[in-house]
């Protein structure tokens, strides 16, 4: 089967499309016909290495299917079952093995492209709006790179919660996404300054939370926007680490509460991740929320992708086809 193999960590380039043998799924595991694979930043944080996998390895950590054979002691799947997957790698590849207890099935409703696209995002955005932060009506949020996979997927379920949404982005063209999108406010961060801008649209007070992904150019920003103790949710790095935060300056800035969070443990558990899931993929199915495929490559176009997401060039979602 073709694979988009790291075989050692760095830039694109590193990407390589091979001819590896077919995997056969061991006990516990089913073997997937990959038919879309998701393009999501952690993939480049695992090629580049700012994130550890020892090389070499297979790209990619979402994707979507049929399953094709199940190992020993699978029973609850059989070939034929169309599933979706996210948080084991080895996606970017025409076949995959994956865990059984990691897989779910897709409902007729939901299309494998869309099954590949909201996995990783969807789930993401489900527990940042529901546990991290459960938003509700009478709250702004803050929601950075809002043009992005997550950033329009996180506007619309805001708004589906009752929350105010300022939404920033960095072209006039992205924010008429963020806008369509429903977000009330869109800022552009590379043209104005966030945080006064922040500050005027909420008369002063500050936003209840501000979901930021962008990392290092924004982090410090986002504190400055929140209200006395709301909360600065940093799930990301698009645009590099934050360094390390002084406790202090939490109380200096308003008893304000920072928080890091990542997708793995909050859909560790079997159920969490069928409860997750079940509403992501009912959303999308019921049409409360529209996934915007921003582009899709062939697999083999893997490095071209990720050179795109990393250049900001893109919107919403990216997948490979193989
Ligand atoms: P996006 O589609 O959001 O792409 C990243 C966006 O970040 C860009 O489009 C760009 O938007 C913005 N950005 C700002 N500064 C930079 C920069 N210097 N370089 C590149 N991009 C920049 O990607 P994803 O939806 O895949 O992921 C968004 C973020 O969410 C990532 O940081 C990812 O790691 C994180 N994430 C975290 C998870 C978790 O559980 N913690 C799970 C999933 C994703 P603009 O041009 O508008 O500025």
């Amino acid at each position: 089967m073709k694979a988009i193999r790291v075989n050692q960590t760095g830039g694109p380039e590193v990407l390589s499309y091979e001819e590896i043998p077919t995997p056969s799924p061991a006990a516990g595991q089913a073997l997937v016909k990959i038919e879309a694979s998701g393009v999501n930043f952690i993939d480049i944080y695992f090629r580049t290495g700012l994130y550890k996998h020892e090389p070499p390895f297979t790209n990619g950590q979402e994707g979507a299917g049929v399953v094709e054979a199940v190992g020993e002691g699978v029973t609850d799947l059989q070939p034929g079952d169309r599933v979706a997957y996210t948080g084991v790698p080895g996606s970017y590849a025409e076949y995959a093995v994956v865990p059984a207890a990691r897989l779910v099935k897709l409902p007729d409703s939901v299309s494998s492209k869309m099954g590949a696209a909201v996995m990783l995002q969807g789930m993401t955005v489900h527990y940042l709006t529901h546990s991290t932060f459960p938003l509700m009506p009478g709250h702004t949020c803050l929601v950075h790179a809002a043009a992005g996979g997550i950033g329009l997927i996180l506007v619309q379920v805001a708004k589906m919660r009752g929350a105010q949404v300022i939404g920033t982005c960095s072209t006039a063209e992205k924010a008429e996404k963020v806008k369509a999108a429903g977000a009330d406010h869109v800022i552009l961060y590379t043209e104005q300054d966030f945080v006064a801008e922040t500050k005027a649209i909420t008369h002063g007070r500050g936003v209840d939370v501000a979901y930021d992904s962008v990392g290092k150019t924004t982090w410090e920003g986002s504190m400055n926007c929140l209200r006395p103790r709301g909360m600065l949710v940093l799930f990301g790095n698009a645009s590099g680490p934050v360094p390390p935060i002084d406790p202090l300056m939490l109380s200096q800035k308003g008893s304000i509460f920072v928080t890091r969070p990542t997708l793995v443990h909050h859909i560790a558990d079997r159920q969490e991740l069928e409860d997750r899931a079940r509403d992501v993929l009912g959303w999308v199915g019921q049409g409360r929320i529209q996934v915007h495929i921003g582009q899709e490559y062939p697999l083999a176009e893997a490095a071209q992708a990720q050179i795109d997401l990393a250049g900001r060039k893109t919107t919403g979602k990216l997948l490979l086809i193989p």
